[in-house]
């Protein structure tokens, strides 16, 4: 019987662990099918107050896991696969096994979206990529594709630029969601252009298993082109990863867990933090953040005997 059990071990969940930890509530983290979460996928991270001079994504996760460790957190590889939320202790299985915790903060975040085009499945791994930290560095010199227009599809691009010869954006609209200085980083580049207005319709060639181009799209006119390019990076957003919840706990139409005063969802006991439970922000500060509040929050839960 765990205290407190954590689902997630990106900032959030390392957040949470730290300080649940420090409570001495011996708090057990699930690491979940990402561990790390989306800061294992990035390079350079450069908005995290305390290091002026930016640092990896990777090794900022790796510190804080170590630092959550230093007071006793435990970790458990795998993931969720069902919870039974009707009373307490929860029961939560982890690939198949079932453990029980009176507290639990869920901060499973969120992953990769994908357009929903059969070739994009097909061709994963083969040219189609989410993560151009994970994959960028097999296409030396080669012209890349990156769909999206926020801050995800800019960072992407922008680091594509180290390995690739082109990279174009194409983007649905003509104008970015990114924020304005990752913007005009991208503008700025030398490497990377942009093609408005324009969606994907297909990726090209999954008889050859390989992509080899890709047919676009302009939503305006209508008209489809085809264009020779080596590689394909999906960046258009990401959806909560709250599948096993559906049902269990209130949730916005898009699956976003609902929190009010703090980090409380609708069933007590049950809190959320990070970006499974924010879409607006999204930042790995303020997922950090609410995995303090979460762990706070579950304190007071427990001092309190459960009210
Ligand atoms: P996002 O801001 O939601 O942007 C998603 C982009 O993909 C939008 O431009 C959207 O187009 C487009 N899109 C969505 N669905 C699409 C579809 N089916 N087909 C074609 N295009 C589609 O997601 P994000 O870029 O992943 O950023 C998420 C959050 O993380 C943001 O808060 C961002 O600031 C933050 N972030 C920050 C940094 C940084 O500070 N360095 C880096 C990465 C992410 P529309 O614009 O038309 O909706």
């Amino acid at each position: 019987m765990h205290q407190v059990m954590i689902l997630g071990s990106g900032p959030a969940g390392l957040t949470a662990a730290l300080y649940a930890a420090r409570a001495h509530l011996k708090p057990l983290v699930v690491d979940g099918h990402e561990a790390g979460g989306q800061l294992t996928l990035t390079t350079m991270v450069e908005n995290y107050p305390g290091f002026p001079d930016g640092l990896m994504g990777p090794d900022l996760i790796a510190a804080m896991r170590k630092q959550a460790e230093r007071f006793g957190a435990s970790f458990q590889g795998g993931a969720a696969t069902a919870a039974d939320l009707s009373r307490r202790p929860f029961r939560i299985s982890i690939d198949g096994e079932v453990a029980e915790c009176q507290t639990l903060v869920i901060a499973t975040g969120a992953s990769a979206k994908l357009l929903g085009l059969p070739s994009e499945r097909t061709l994963m791994g083969h040219g189609v990529s989410t993560c151009a930290t994970c994959d960028g560095f097999f296409f030396q010199d080669q012209d890349l594709i990156v769909v999206g227009g926020g801050d995800s599809a800019m960072e992407e691009a922008l680091f594509l630029t180290k390995f690739a010869r082109r990279v174009t954006v194409i983007h649905r609209r003509d104008k970015l969601r990114a924020s304005k200085i990752m913007q005009e980083k991208a503008f700025k580049h030398p490497k990377i252009d942009f093609t408005w207005d324009s969606t994907l319709e297909e990726i090209l060639d999954v008889n050859r298993g390989k992509v080899t181009g890709v047919r676009i799209r302009n939503l305006k006119t209508s008209a489809v082109t085809d264009r020779a390019v080596d590689g394909v990076f999906i960046a258009i957003g990401h959806t909560p990863n709250t599948q096993i919840f559906r049902g269990l706990l209130d949730m916005d139409e898009v699956g976003y867990i609902k929190t009010h005063d703090g980090t409380k969802t609708s069933v007590p006991g049950v809190f959320a933090a990070g970006d499974v439970q924010d879409r607006v922000y999204r930042q790995a500060i303020t997922a950090a953040g609410s995995g303090c509040m979460a762990a706070m929050d579950a304190e007071r839960f427990l001092e309190h005997g459960g009210h």
